[in-house]
């Protein structure tokens, strides 16, 4: 009723169109090129400004096999290829960053370039990949390694059950890059000094009790084929998990997860046996009238170039759609401004932003998380910015195994204390569960609270008890 009502007034309020020479009249002030900047994407050879690239030509870097080979594993092998554009304080703060890291150091030469070396200290893509000694802040007090609890709701090693209806199957343990953030650590990557790891290796023998399980549970209809990476599975290896999915008649869609689509997004154009693995599964489910999608991992604008929105073209012609989940980082895209380029851009290249995770309890990660507070706030901005269906839902990934909650749907929530108390009834009926904002956003005094034992448990305590009043 409303919206007939604004549409005869407006009618009203316009000039009477004669034989179509009128003027229109823009009841909006046209926009300038600067508000339409997510359309920029970076093009041409812009990695030739890496020494160790000046000599590559395009047809090298869009090679999946060159930037496999070429990717940078080891902290020594990145201080060589951008010595020459970095102090050397700069370097001496990214081996003291390393030396606390608790994954292994894996970078693309595709992510290598994107960094604004003449401005590392800032540059969103560095701070994800390279931790500095010198921005490192001590972890929360209630952190722990796997804070999800995947292992401790996992039936099978490696298949986590925790939804009613959908698994989520981490098929190998490593990815074509790895991040400093990653929620996995417990599991992804090679061991480093700090962490010995939980071994996910693509075994047979693994993956067969893992579909055993799945086939096993009628209720399930939805599977998250994660790992690590989808984009380091073979082509036999997607046919064969795709086929053997697709054969279950209770599932009814499964997402390949990767990260590939923003640290390597040239293996899409180059690496045909993989992408018409992929576009095989995705058809052949499509006939079967079940939904095969791939969910990425964008975290900024800057990831989004010319070759991403040549891959997504690619994509976008066989018919296979891509989700995005990002996690929300302090430095990297907890502004205004960052979020609403990175869901313009990814909207502008066919991707559709799914997830926007407050950023997990982490290991060594203190420095990127942001408060609740900060995600309520951003939030408002880019709700509105676009199409509703490509607007991220803000999430908090309930420590404990709560699994993935309304970022605004909290219990209880206070800033002074930076605890929010969330339930799950779905999930784990009757819990409630405790999301901790970063240190750097509370008080002196309550930092040093949550440094004291006794006082610690006695704010979380008090957080729950107010928060099972509210929930009544
Ligand atoms: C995220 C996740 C899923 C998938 O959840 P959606 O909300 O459907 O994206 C499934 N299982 C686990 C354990 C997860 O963490
Ligand atoms: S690509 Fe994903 S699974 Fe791999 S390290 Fe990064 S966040 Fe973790």
């Amino acid at each position: 009723m409303s919206t007939t009502a604004n549409l005869v007034s407006a009618r009203a309020a316009l000039p009477v169109v004669g034989e179509g020479d009128e003027p229109i009249v823009h009841l909006k002030p046209k926009v300038d090129d600067a508000s339409l900047s997510h359309r920029q994407l970076k093009s041409g050879a812009f990695w030739q400004a890496i020494p160790a690239y000046k000599d590559v030509d395009e047809a090298t870097f869009l090679s999946h096999l060159w930037q496999e080979k070429n990717a940078i594993t080891s902290p020594e092998k990145l201080v060589a290829t951008v010595r020459e554009l970095v102090s050397t304080e700069f370097v001496r703060d990214v081996e003291a960053g390393f030396g606390h890291a608790p994954m292994a150091v894996r970078i693309s030469p595709y992510l290598l370039s994107l960094i604004d070396w003449s401005n590392p200290l800032k540059d969103p893509i560095r701070r994800q990949f390279l931790p500095l000694g010198s921005q490192l802040e001590p972890d929360h007090p209630m952190l722990t390694l796997d804070s999800l609890h995947e292992q401790g709701d996992a039936p099978v090693p490696g298949l986590t059950h925790r939804y009613p209806d959908k698994v989520l199957f981490l098929v190998l343990d490593t990815c074509p890059v790895y991040c400093r953030f990653c929620t996995r650590s417990y599991a992804v990557g090679l061991d480093t000094d700090l962490v010995e790891k939980v071994s996910l290796k693509a075994t047979d023998e693994r993956w067969e009790r893992a579909l055993r399980y799945i086939a096993e549970r009628p209720e399930v209809e939805d599977v998250v084929v994660s790992g690590g990476d989808s984009y380091r599975l073979r082509a036999d290896q997607i046919r064969a998990i795709g086929e053997r999915l697709l054969a279950m008649p209770h599932i009814r869609r499964f997402r390949f997860a990767t990260k590939g689509l923003a640290v390597q997004p040239m293996k899409v154009l180059t690496d045909t046996v993989w992408l018409d693995a992929v576009t095989e599964v995705v058809d052949k489910g499509r006939k079967l009238h079940k939904e095969v999608v791939i969910h990425t991992h964008f975290n900024h604008a800057n990831e989004i170039t010319e070759i991403t929105k040549r891959a997504m073209d690619l994509l976008m012609e066989r018919g296979i759609y891509v989700r995005n989940q990002s996690v929300f980082q302090r430095g990297v895209n907890d502004t205004d401004e960052a979020m609403v380029q990175l869901v313009r851009r990814l909207g502008w290249v066919n991707v559709h932003a799914y997830y926007a995770y407050i950023h997990d309890l982490v290991k060594g990660t203190e420095d990127l998380r942001t408060s609740v507070a900060t995600g309520i706030r951003v939030e408002k901005r880019v709700r509105g910015s676009t199409a509703g269906f490509n607007t991220p839902m803000f999430v908090v990934d309930a420590p404990g195994g709560g699994g993935k909650r309304d970022m605004h749907s909290y219990e209880h929530y206070d800033t002074e204390t930076g605890i929010s108390v969330y339930t799950a009834p779905s999930v784990k009926k009757d819990q409630f569960f405790c999301y901790y904002d970063p240190l750097s956003s509370l008080s002196e005094k309550i930092r040093r609270d949550w440094l004291d034992e006794h006082k610690r448990t006695q704010m979380v305590n008090d957080a729950i008890a107010n928060a099972r009043v509210r929930s009544i």
